[in-house]
């Protein structure tokens, strides 16, 4: 059973997980190295910190550490 108080609360979880994804997304469209491997673990380094944020994002409900803010600037 989901009410609406739950519902709230997965999307404010959703968020700063789909921002971190799309950050990914967007670097992995751009970087010749992230593009051309399957997995997100075998892109650049870059890619691999953008990946590691996302999961933790996922995972933890996202608490970003300031490296992560400034990956988003
Ligand atoms: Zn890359």
């Amino acid at each position: 059973m989901t009410g609406p108080r739950v519902q709230a609360a997965v999307r404010q979880a959703e968020l700063p997980m789909l921002r971190a994804y799309r950050l990914w997304f967007e670097h992995a469209r751009k970087c010749a190295a992230c593009k051309r491997v399957t997995r997100a673990n075998d892109g650049c380094e870059n890619g691999r910190g953008l990946w590691d944020a996302y999961r933790r994002a996922y995972d933890g409900g996202a608490q970003l550490t300031p490296a992560e803010r400034m990956v988003d600037q």
